[in-house]
């Protein structure tokens, strides 16, 4: 068997097919905001492996806390278990969330995250005597992963709902709000969210949104104000409101939840992706108290969920880590300087004849072109100026682990800017 080749043959990468495939690049090795690949070649990471990695790789605080608890225990199941790595992360995450968040659903991941959350809704509806809300509401261009009900509350254009047509459910979408976060609020924005609240609102257990950042569906950044008057019309019709912060948590956005840009508390929030400082694949689920005694108190009685590695003590203990690390490195100050780094060198773009649109919130900045990118071509020539990116359609941009130096990112936004601008209108 051909090793250099095993790779292609054999092996599905995200999004990717088995008889054309994108080419790959082999990593070595990863430290701090650099990437070695195989040959040699250094790249400054701009993705954090997908908003993960915010204190970048082989960091020796993350790494002892794996190696730490190894040495007592991989794992235990949570059924009927318990230990200190799951009880020390419950306390630290009910310190930094929204402060009615008092129940704790551990999973796998953000998927499966938010699976948990669309069952938690629909049993807490069943418990309050409304068994016929099963249905979800939502809004266009956003992404909450790729399971089956995550998928079916994906934007029905650019995610997958053509490709599975009839077998998804069917989930009502409003359009995307279109007052920018860093505009002025246009009071219609709510118009259609509340008229489809307020014919179907009997069907429906819950609203769930990406609060201010939408991620992978778009990267559009929106108004606080859209969040408040969504959940006033979420109490008054009885929907619960599911807070979807797996992208945009733990300090994305320049607050540690983006909840925080709008004052605006969610029934039921899920966590995940830098939860574990890119680690290991983990998530929560938090619920106030209304949502857990509701399920509780009626039959069954349980929430009907517990996945085989709930609570999985590695990565637990690789979440207190990062998560301390985080609250005591002085993220907000980085991320801060990230974000004014970005606004200032990104903002030459706007003049480029492919580039649509630049927008920058917390560490997170985006070019967004005229025309989907070629992939091939661009993953290519990112590689080649010694810098890692992977744009998606129209979507090219960077959310950077928040040791970032300023002349790594600065490395980051030229290589964006030449390459971008190698690109005809
Ligand atoms: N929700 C959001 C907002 C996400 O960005 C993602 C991952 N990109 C998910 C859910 C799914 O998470 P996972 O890939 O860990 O299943």
């Amino acid at each position: 068997m051909n090793f250099d080749t095993f790779d292609r043959d054999h092996l599905w990468h995200p999004y990717t097919s088995t008889i054309n495939p994108l080419p790959t690049y082999k990593v070595r090795s990863a430290h701090g905001c650099r990437i070695t690949l195989e040959d040699g070649t250094e790249l400054i990471e701009g993705m954090s492996s997908w908003w993960c990695a915010v204190h970048g790789y082989n960091h020796p605080v993350l790494n002892e806390a794996i190696r730490r608890q190894l040495d007592s225990m991989a794992h235990v199941m949570f059924g009927g278990l318990t230990h200190e790595p799951a009880i020390e992360l419950g306390k630290l995450l009910l310190d930094i969330v929204p402060p009615s968040m008092s129940h704790i659903f551990y999973a796998d991941s953000g998927s499966v995250a938010v699976e948990v959350a669309m069952k938690m809704a629909v049993q807490y509806q069943v418990a309050s005597g409304h068994p016929d809300r099963t249905n979800f509401v939502t809004i266009r261009t956003g992404y909450h992963g790729d399971t089956w009900n995550a998928m079916s509350v994906c934007d029905p254009v650019t995610g997958m709902h053509s490709l599975f047509g009839p077998a998804l459910p069917v989930r009502h979408f409003a359009p995307s709000p279109h007052s920018r976060f860093d505009g002025s609020w246009d009071p219609h924005d709510i118009d259609p969210l509340r008229e489809i609240i307020g014919k179907h609102g009997k069907d429906i257990a819950a609203l769930i949104l990406e609060p201010i950042v939408q991620g992978a569906g778009g990267m559009r950044f929106y108004h606080p104000q859209y969040l408040r008057e969504a959940a006033a019309l979420c109490r008054e019709h009885g929907l619960l409101l599911i807070f979807d912060e797996i992208a945009t948590g733990f300090g994305r956005t320049g607050k540690l939840f983006a909840w925080e840009h709008a004052g605006v508390e969610p029934d039921i929030m899920c966590v995940g992706k830098a939860i574990t400082g890119g680690y290991m694949t983990f998530s929560a689920v938090l619920a106030n108290d209304i949502v857990a005694d509701t399920i509780s108190s009626h039959d069954p009685r349980v929430f009907m969920h517990g996945p085989t590695f709930m609570g999985n003590p590695l990565a637990c203990s690789v979440a207190i880590a990062s998560t301390r690390l985080l609250l005591e490195s002085g993220w907000q100050e980085k991320v801060r300087r990230i974000e004014a780094q970005l606004r200032e060198e990104l903002e030459p773009a706007r003049h480029l004849p492919s580039v649509a649109d630049v927008r920058v919130l917390g560490a997170i900045g985006v070019l967004e072109m005229t025309r989907p990118v070629d992939m091939a071509w661009i993953q290519k020539r990112f590689v080649e100026e010694g810098i890692w990116l992977r744009p998606f359609g129209r979507l090219v941009y960077t959310m950077p682990p928040f040791i970032i130096k300023p002349e790594e990112l600065s490395a980051l936004t030229s290589g964006m800017l030449k390459i971008v601008g190698e690109i005809p209108e």
